[in-house]
């Protein structure tokens, strides 16, 4: 099996990961600096100047980042959907076994 799973699920297919809300954002880029598994990437020279990369690089239920954020432009989803879909993903591969 990949490395990248989580519960035995394929990283790619749970839906995990920061989003920035670009309109409370400043730029600090603590949550990159922060952040181990470079899920973020800092673009300098563009008017956005961080973006979420690598998604799939986020530790699944981890939101860490979003506690050094200062304006509270971090958000993740709903942990207790993203644990449904992950055991219907897990049933759907039993299922197939
Ligand atoms: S910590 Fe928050 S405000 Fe700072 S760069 Fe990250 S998302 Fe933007
Ligand atoms: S939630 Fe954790 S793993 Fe994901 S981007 Fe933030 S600090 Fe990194």
């Amino acid at each position: 099996m990949s490395e990248n799973t989580f519960m035995g699920v394929d990283r790619s297919k749970i839906d995990w990961k920061p989003t920035i809300d670009y309109s409370k954002c400043n730029f600090c880029m603590e949550c990159d600096k922060f952040c181990p598994h470079q899920v973020f990437e800092v673009h300098e020279t563009e008017d956005i100047k961080l973006i979420v990369k690598n998604p799939n690089n986020c530790v699944v239920f981890c939101r860490a980042c979003s506690k050094c954020c200062g304006p509270d432009a971090i958000t993740f989803p709903a942990k207790n959907e993203t644990i449904q879909k992950i055991s219907e993903i897990r049933k759907e591969m039993e299922s197939h076994d």
